[in-house]
């Protein structure tokens, strides 16, 4: 989800105005922009793959006398970055352009209907496409009809501006569960999907709800219903700097994002079920023959992408039935490999350009494995070079310590799972069918598990000073000790060092002393007699212990100093919560010890080196 502007005024500015919106909303991320403008009875679109900066090469030296248009900011979803998918996209006559945001789920189908019973030629790869073709098919004079029946046609979520030079005092925007806002200005009106875009020119704003239209022109604001019922909406007053508002009222990044996390699991998962709950996979050909074929799976990853990885581990032996090897993507390209065509190569990586797993990933291709990478941006190297690609959809990450990147790809470790699983029938449907329920209980499931941070806070004020802390756990509570203890190193600095709980007693337990912090994750009901055990051995050498286990087993608060819960459910799925209160202790920790959260020191959110 990137960004849109739109603006309707009087003087002939709109350029100068969009652009400047759309710089406003860099900081989110993008791969490429554009704008159209409706300039003296004609519609004028200027797109470029790359920064705005690119953009504004490209127009310099033009002038626009365009009083009203649109602007957007790619991330894109369906086919790389390239200029030809950047928006605005137009219709065949170019009298209408269409920006957005979000995913249009039916767009195969609709392009399908679309070439078939109006003989329309594609001119980009992407689903955004779709929308405006469905406009110009319905437009008969009256834009806002048009508009109406095209989104009547779309499922999925996303926001829309739109232009048409042939109503062309007016842009309209579409909200469905994508955000939208529209601004009130004096002699102007905006429209945008994030606040910080129009900031600077409005202070009082129109929050679209899902199902609306907005209508601007340059005196007037209108805002419909599906059934076109003219809505009353009061007016919102935004008291936040440009700043925070970015931040979304968060202090951080990180913060935001750690909130994001519902959402970004929601969307993961629900984007690759059909109305059956059967999985569906765009961009993975792993037929039942592939599948049978493979004696051996790697999943290859550096940081948090690998942690993901331990996790995917236990969750693709058990529905797979094939054994997989976790490893970091810097040992794994040069020790030699055994790897043939019998292998599925698995790379991890949240921006796909992650240097070590890409040259691992070239040398696994070398030796005849099959590639599916699981990755967050579309069109990145990592994406390019593999046979089958998962997108994670977690949206555009800010912060340097990963947060939705990893549990969005947590979660295309099941869907990954699950899909082997039932494609070569080493799961029934009956198992299938409760996983999923529980799978998409999990949004709702990690709200509640951020409700912990209340009493994080009040943790983190108890324990920021200290230099050393250990994560123990069994498990896939392994897995997620090490992140939680990722976590808390990269932006804090704290000495944090975790191990399998069963291990520590073969040398680490000799640096548990009096008062050292042990947070011992014991979410595994198979499991959880073991762990208790395992926070005895420390706490008889004087160590401080917070645990962490679901709602119901609170036998652990006989041991622990202090415990920490997260919502009940199998325990194949508690990663995907017990990661969030982690994440939040680390976060109020470093802010304690007054860390630059968002940028820790010595780190780079993309690593391009080796
Ligand atoms: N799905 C659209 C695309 O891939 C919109 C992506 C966005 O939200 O920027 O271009």
């Amino acid at each position: 989800m990137c960004g849109i502007v739109g603006y309707a005024g009087s003087v002939g500015n709109a350029k100068d105005i969009i652009i400047d919106g759309l710089k406003r909303l860099e900081y989110r991320g993008y791969d490429s922009s554009g704008v159209a403008l409706i300039c003296n009875g004609k519609l004028e679109v200027r797109k470029r793959v790359g920064r705005i900066a690119n953009l504004e090469e490209l127009i310099k030296g033009e002038t626009f006398d365009s009083k009203v248009g649109i602007g957007h900011t790619r991330w894109a979803t369906h086919g790389a970055p390239s200029d030809a998918n950047s928006h605005p996209h137009t219709s065949p006559d170019g009298s209408i352009a269409v920006v957005h945001n979000g995913i249009i789920e039916n767009y195969v189908e609709l392009k399908e209907w679309l070439i078939k019973e109006h003989g329309i030629t594609f001119r980009s790869e992407v689903d955004t496409e779709v929308i405006v073709h469905l406009i110009s098919v319905f437009f008969e004079g009256n834009l806002e009809d048009a508009v109406f029946k095209a989104i009547a046609m779309l499922r999925g979520a996303f926001s829309i501006g739109v232009v048409c030079k042939n109503d062309p005092d007016k842009v309209i925007g579409f909200r469905r569960n994508a955000p939208m806002i529209a601004g009130i200005g004096k002699g102007c009106n905006f429209i945008a999907s994030d606040i910080p875009a129009i900031l600077k020119h409005v202070r009082e704003i129109y929050l679209i709800e899902n199902n609306e239209m907005v209508v601007i022109t340059k005196d007037d604001i209108k805002i419909y219903d599906m059934d076109r019922n003219e809505m009353h909406r009061d007016i919102f007053h935004v008291t936040w700097d440009a700043e925070s508002a970015e931040k979304g009222g968060y202090e951080h990044f990180m913060l935001k994002e750690i909130h994001e996390q519902p959402k970004g699991l929601y969307d993961t998962l629900h984007r690759r079920l059909d109305e059956n709950d059967m999985i569906k996979l765009d961009g993975i050909n792993l037929t039942k023959e592939h599948l049978e074929n493979f004696n051996k799976i790697y999943i290859v990853a550096c940081g948090t992408a690998y942690h993901a990885g331990l996790v995917g581990k236990f969750t693709i032996e058990k529905m797979a039935h094939i054994p997989v090897e976790v490893e970091v993507a810097s040992e794994f390209r040069y020790r030699d490999p055994f790897v043939d065509d019998k292998t599925l190569f698995i790379a991890v990586s949240q921006s796909g350009e992650t240097s070590d797993t890409l040259e691992a990933l070239r040398e696994a291709k070398r030796k005849g494995a099959r590639v599916l990478s699981v990755v967050n941006v579309v069109g990145s190297s990592v994406a390019r070079e593999s046979d089958d690609v998962f997108y994670t959809w977690a949206g555009p990450e800010i912060a340097v310590a990963s947060t939705k990147a990893y549990t969005t790809q947590l979660m295309s470790m099941y869907i990954i799972a699950l899909y082997m699983g039932i494609t070569k029938g080493t799961i029934d449907k009956a198992y299938y069918e409760e996983f999923i329920k529980d799978l998409k209980a999990i949004p709702e499931k990690a709200k509640a598990a951020l409700a912990t941070e209340p009493s994080l806070q009040v943790f983190a004020r108890e324990l920021y000073k200290n230099e050393h802390v250990f994560f123990i756990g069994r498990g896939p509570d392994a897995g997620v000790s090490y992140e939680g203890s990722l976590k808390l190193k990269e932006i804090s600095y704290i000495n944090s060092f975790a191990i399998a709980a069963g291990e520590l007693k073969h040398g680490t337990i000799a640096l548990i002393e009096k008062d050292t912090v042990v947070v011992a994750l014991a979410t595994q009901d198979k499991l959880y007699e073991k762990m208790l055990s395992n926070i005895q051995e420390v706490k008889a050498r004087g160590a401080y212990v917070i645990g962490l286990a679901k709602e119901g087993n609170d036998k652990i608060e006989k041991q622990a100093d202090k415990v920490i819960y997260i919502p009940e459910c199998r325990d194949e799925l508690t990663p995907l919560l017990s990661v969030i209160p982690l994440q939040i202790l680390a976060y109020y920790i470093a802010k304690e010890r007054g860390c630059d959260i968002d940028k820790p020191k010595n780190l780079a959110k993309s690593v391009t080196v080796e």
